[in-house]
């Protein structure tokens, strides 16, 4: 039985591990033109301006971090010389004064996430200092709105976790991604398991509501038996939700990975079965599996979202958030408003040299089509619930499923002869199996990728 099953996921892999997008946004960022005329994004903020619409998110990106881990995807500055934080906050006060003489009033903000980057980068003072710039701007909803912070246990400090709970902040999501000493020699993050608790315990001394934990699997010299560990102490730390993703290994865009390739790391079947342990062991320790690669007790809001048919997925992951509207400020970061996508230029100098001359530093920008709303209601579906409703997608966007996807449909015989999907008349269903390719069936909807033969610009789907 355990070979037959061995053997199925190999011939599965063989079949559908390729490179394929997460799906954050749809479309996704490679899709978006590169954009460096601000002059559409401040119509939006104009249109926002005169509708004085509902409540909105706020996303706010801290490029800094004092050391690169060598697994690390994300947009940062490697800093060890915090005397850049200072400027950095000099460039950020300009770009919010931009975006609110566009927009004229104060917003009410029911999300705002700082994320890295490491935000704790910036001393409690500069915590206290950004703060005060956002409320400048902002009506920041203290009393029901989220507010929401990455966490590098590495270096925060409890002067740190002082600042950001006296500001408001009641959700801190810590990353780990792995506990075991010889992987975290490896990728170079050496983060005791004893510091990190100790730091959950103080973020939870102060009020924390929420503590999320991120891991990562298929990082090199991990094991069945190390992750199991990891998982292990994960558990001690009590966490209302866990992430669990997985390594996106693209030395071709990120060069430092390359180091990485000197280790034995899990791939295929063997990191595959990474995650099918973590999903039996946190299932079985009362976690649910949010979506792709998120884990929630029953009570938290996600777990709570998902059965109430609330739950949503954008650039931070699965939220509970219904706000459609999110600015985001520093380099890089990505926000959205009137149904387009606007990307701040990634480079950090670009950044800066883009506010010191007093215009909107974007790099992409992109406006959804009609025919994008409709391809991402049925991947984020999927994405989201493992599934399409036909009549909830009716209801949505006006269009009867099998008649919009029917070449699509059509053309997924293969993935239910493999048990990745079932077609009933009333709903389209991932199977349980399905789940650990979600991404696979969701890139069936993409009319970005259909006939893709360009350069490789995503990481494998397993
Ligand atoms: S702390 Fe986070 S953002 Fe910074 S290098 Fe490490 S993984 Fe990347």
């Amino acid at each position: 039985m355990e070979t037959e099953q061995t053997s199925k996921l190999d011939y599965l892999l063989s079949r559908y591990n390729k490179p394929g997008p997460r799906y954050t946004s749809y479309p996704t960022a490679p899709v978006w033109p590169v954009v460096t005329d601000p002059s559409s994004y401040i119509n939006q903020l104009k249109k926002l301006a005169r509708s004085a619409g509902g409540p909105i998110s706020v996303y706010l990106h801290i490029p800094f971090c004092e050391d690169r881990c060598l697994y690390c995807a994300c947009n940062v500055s490697v800093r060890a010389d915090h005397s850049v934080a200072d400027r950095f906050l000099q460039h950020l006060e300009t770009e919010i004064k931009l975006v609110a003489d566009q927009l004229g009033f104060k917003p009410v903000v029911d999300s705002l996430h700082l994320g890295g980057g490491t935000p704790t980068y910036l001393s409690p003072e500069q915590i206290h200092r950004l703060m005060a710039l956002l409320n400048h701007s902002f009506d920041i909803n203290f009393l029901s709105g989220e507010l929401s912070v990455e966490i590098d246990p590495v270096v925060t400090t409890n002067d740190h976790l002082d600042a950001l709970s006296d500001e408001g902040f009641q959700r801190f999501s810590f990353g780990v991604q792995d506990f075991n000493p010889a992987v975290q020699e490896a990728v170079k993050r050496i983060q005791p398991f004893e510091d990190t608790y100790r730091q959950v315990s103080e973020a939870r001394r102060r009020g924390a509501q929420s503590v999320n934990v991120d891991l990562i699997y298929g990082l090199p010299l991990q094991t069945a038996a190390s992750f199991r560990e990891t998982l292990k102490k994960t558990l001690l730390l009590d966490p209302d939700r866990l992430a669990l993703f997985s390594y996106a290994h693209v030395p071709w865009i990120h060069k430092h990975q390359q180091v990485l390739d000197q280790y034995q790391r899990p791939e295929g079947l063997e990191k595959l079965s990474l995650l099918m342990d973590a999903k039996d062991f946190l299932e079985s320790a009362g976690y649910r599996l949010i979506g792709m690669d998120h884990f929630a007790k029953p009570e938290d809001e996600l777990s709570v979202a998902l059965d109430e048919g609330r739950l949503r997925r954008n650039f931070m992951g699965y939220t509970t958030l219904q706000t459609e509207t999110i600015l985001a400020f520093g380099p890089s970061s990505i926000g959205f408003i009137g149904g387009e996508y606007v990307q701040n230029q990634k480079n950090l100098k670009q950044w800066e040299t883009g506010l010191s001359e007093g215009r909107l530093p974007i790099e992409h920008a992109y406006q959804m089509t009609t025919d994008d709303r409709i391809r991402q209601r049925a991947i984020m579906d999927i994405m989201v619930q493992f599934a399409v409703f036909y009549d909830d997608f009716k209801r949505l966007t006006g269009e009867t499923f099998t008649d919009y996807f029917r070449e699509e449909l059509a053309g997924m015989d293969d993935l239910e002869a493999d048990g990745l999907i079932t077609r009933f008349n009333d709903r389209l269903v991932v199977t349980d199996l399905g789940e650990l390719f979600v991404r696979n069936v969701a890139m069936r909807f993409d009319r970005y990728l259909m006939g893709e033969t360009g350069p490789r610009r995503f990481s494998q789907t397993v």
